[in-house]
């Protein structure tokens, strides 16, 4: 069901404004749009909103019956498995990254990410054996992809794909698209703080974005037609014997970061935006200095704790 608060505050050229809201992904998604009535507003959410649902069926790795853990399931068969041309795009946005940050962001670390889970449920950490087992079934060299006829190949047994580092900034995307097939030319999805842009607001000079620090300092800017993405362990972290753990995990450790404290990236595309805040946030500032010269169109605003110290490298300003 799609819970919706609708109002028409703000009017301008006939334009209204209206805001809708649906948990979705395991987040709220928030849309806000500029429509001439009710029923091309209400149109388009519904479908903007359907269609985050049928991406959720083919990318939840939460669902056995999802076409990403179907395709996880034929790990290590030798088979190259034909998939929908929304997997095979979001795979290969994510094996693009990937190279360009030597690893940091990595789509098969389904393994890790599941033992994490299942240890924040029990409160146990997991052995050392218990991480290198789950490390030796990720690295996303061993996920081969053919963009003839949309195939993948997992090379190794076991394998499992998690894309829970992009894939609300391409749920967003798509959702946008929708929109905007309905002639809509103003309009925001924010997919749980990856957000995507269209034309200003009417009569303003864009839509109002503030982003933070993650404590004391924030910034508010004025952005159109572009998308903003968000990571933090504000809110999903794992706690041991007083540590906290990020849910971002270091593919090169199996464990989740512990100096991280936000990331923000604003891209011209929102699932390279959602990617590169979470491949940031593992690079650390130095890394992710030299990686971003492969993201000419991208600026990030880092933060990071180092001991005591909190070190800041923001493009934003
Ligand atoms: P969120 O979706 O919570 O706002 P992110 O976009 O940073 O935050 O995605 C975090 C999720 O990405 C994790 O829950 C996990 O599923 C996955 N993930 C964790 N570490 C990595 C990594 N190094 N590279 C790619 N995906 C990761
Ligand atoms: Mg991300």
């Amino acid at each position: 069901m799609l819970s919706l608060t609708l109002f028409c505050n703000l009017s301008y050229a006939q334009l209204n404004r209206y805001s809708f809201e649906k948990g979705m992904m395991g987040s709220p998604f928030k849309l806000v749009l500029y429509a001439p009535d009710d029923s091309v507003a209400n149109a388009a959410a519904n479908s903007a909103f359907k269609r985050v649902e049928k991406l959720n069926e083919i990318m939840s790795d939460y669902r056995d019956g999802s076409e990403i853990n179907l395709l996880s399931a034929q790990s290590g068969s030798g088979k190259w498995v034909a998939v929908s041309k929304e997997l095979f795009d979001i795979l290969a946005i994510s094996q693009d990254i990937s190279q360009k940050t030597e690893g940091a962001f990595d789509a098969t670390l389904g393994p890790v990410v599941q033992m994490w889970r299942h240890a924040t449920r029990k409160g146990i950490f997991p052995a050392r054996q218990e991480i290198e087992e789950a490390l030796s079934k990720t690295g996303f060299k061993k996920m081969k992809l053919d963009a003839d006829g949309y195939k993948v190949l997992l090379a190794q047994k076991g394998m499992r794909l998690d894309i829970g580092g992009l894939g609300k900034g391409f749920a967003a995307e798509e959702a946008i698209k929708v929109v905007k097939s309905y002639g809509i030319k103003s309009a925001m999805m924010d997919a749980g703080g990856k957000i995507v842009l269209t034309d200003s607001p009417p009569g303003t000079g864009g839509w109002k974005i503030t982003v933070s620090n993650g404590s004391d300092s924030l910034k508010t800017m004025e952005l159109s037609n572009t998308s903003l993405a968000t990571s933090g362990p504000t809110y999903r972290y794992m706690e041991y014997k007083g540590v906290r753990y990020s849910h971002i995990v270091d593919p090169k450790t199996g464990v989740g970061l512990l100096y991280h404290v936000r990331t923000t990236v604003i891209s011209p595309d929102g699932t390279v935006a959602d990617a590169l805040a979470t491949a940031f946030s593992v690079a650390g500032i130095a890394k992710s200095k030299k990686y971003m010269k492969f993201f000419p169109e991208s600026k990030v605003w880092l933060v990071e704790k180092q001991n005591e110290q909190v070190a800041d490298w923001n493009m934003l300003e």
